[in-house]
């Protein structure tokens, strides 16, 4: 088997062994660790990986191959994240400043803050600025293991607008390393200029969809349906369009209330419902039985200040499949880390290492499309691997906000490495 790109001596390397469909349950523990592992892929995808000594007799590496020695440290797949709100225009500190403070969000709407500032400011921007900003946070992302990123739209609200972020997603797909997963979410908000005429804007985002496929912009279509957002009646009948025109479905769902959203994303066969804080008992039971996987983001009820989360141990226990994203966004969660979402997924809602772990690769490749392509290492998957200065997986979650990443390969190549503060 002829390999060019070689990672030998990994002192412990995370498989996370592939399986016909998101895992549930206890098949979240297994990571298929290998102790002296090495992986060999060609053209970007593994060919080889195991044992060293059997990896090395498996293999004969092109004149060209790249080979790297781990230092007897821990490898694993790129992490892959759920969800994010990848392009905006502004910032939000201002509106943390006030909710730190104690301020209500009428008091920080009034003041001008909220999605609708967002959105002000991502209509003021060119493609350029909008472009150099993700750019910058995809920088952060790749330093921190990350290698596949979904991000949505839903700051333009207006076509036009909507287009313009989705736009900038093609293009940083196109010129970054990590692989975008690009989601339309014209119902984020309901804009000012329609805020007495819903109706009318709900039949505007559908109108959108046929744009946004015609120009395939998005691969999946997702609603915010909640308190104050959209209810159910219109999250179905966006998610109902949506799925006549081909895309996958998603749901920001029982975030602030129950609204029953999750049943709805069932029922459907939503690739994914995300936040889940206020889920029904029947919601849980209807996830455990469907494909539609559980994306949890615990960094953002920390941001805002809740105690509570989201179910993880009622989802997981009764079966449903469970994965993770940091919801990066202006607002309501700034986190990048997807190692710093594990920590919280442990301490805030009893994961177990092991369950962050596929839930923070496997899973959420799942949760975004990728299935089968990325979030493990076996043979047939991309070579996208994170070097850790860490020996255990264990460490990853246990280290607080460290960045414990050494360098990232992605298809097989160098696309990050760290620096050392000081030279040796
Ligand atoms: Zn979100």
């Amino acid at each position: 088997m002829k390999a060019d790109f070689l990672i030998t001596g990994i002192g412990q390397l995370v498989t996370v062994p592939p399986a016909g469909g998101p895992k549930r349950g206890r098949a979240m523990r297994d990571l298929g660790l290998v102790k002296d592992a090495a992986l060999a892929a060609m053209d970007g995808i593994v060919v080889a990986v195991g044992e060293q000594d059997a990896v090395m007799r498996e293999i004969s590496l092109t004149p060209d191959a790249r080979v790297v020695d781990a230092g007897g440290r821990l490898a694993g797949p790129g992490f892959v994240d759920a969800h994010t709100h990848l392009v905006f225009g502004g910032w939000r500190h201002e509106e943390y400043a006030m909710r730190a403070e104690g301020k209500s969000y009428l008091e920080i709407a009034e003041k001008g803050g909220g999605i609708l500032s967002t959105v002000r400011a991502t209509r003021d921007a060119t493609p350029e600025e909008l472009e150099e900003r993700a750019r910058k946070v995809l920088d952060l992302m790749l330093a921190s293991g990350t290698t596949t990123v979904e991000a949505k739209s839903g700051y333009g609200l207006t076509l036009e607008d909507e287009l313009k972020q989705l736009r900038v997603v093609r293009k940083l797909s196109e010129r970054s390393p990590v692989d975008l997963v690009p989601t339309f979410l014209g119902a984020h908000a309901v804009p000012a200029e329609y805020k007495e005429r819903r109706e009318e804007y709900v039949d505007l985002v559908i109108e959108m969809l046929s744009e946004v496929k015609r120009l395939d912009l998005a691969e999946f279509v997702d609603v915010f349906c909640d308190a104050g957002a959209f209810t159910i009646d219109e999250t179905e009948r966006i998610l109902e369009a949506a799925k006549r025109l081909g895309f996958g479905l998603k749901v920001h769902a029982d975030e602030l209330e129950w609204t029953g959203a999750t049943e709805l994303a069932c029922r459907m066969g939503a690739t994914s419902c995300e936040h889940l804080l206020k889920v029904s008992r029947e919601g849980i039971d209807m996830l455990s039985t469907s494909d539609t996987v559980a994306v949890l983001l615990p960094a953002t009820s920390v941001f805002l200040g809740k105690t509570e989360g989201a179910p993880a141990r009622a989802l997981i226990d009764r079966g449903a499949s469970v994965a993770l994203g940091t919801d990066f966004n202006p607002g309501t969660c700034t986190a990048v880390s997807m190692p710093l979402v594990m920590t919280l997924a442990c301490s805030v809602l009893h994961m177990s290492p092991e369950e962050a772990f596929t839930a923070a690769t496997w899973n959420a490749a799942w949760a975004v499309g990728l299935g089968g392509r990325v979030g493990s290492l076996a043979k047939g998957f991309q070579a996208d691997v994170v070097v850790f200065d860490a020996g255990d997986y264990r460490e990853i979650p246990y280290r607080f906000g460290w960045n414990t990443v050494s360098s990232v390969y992605k298809k097989g190549r160098e696309v990050w490495k760290r620096r050392p503060a000081v030279e040796d």
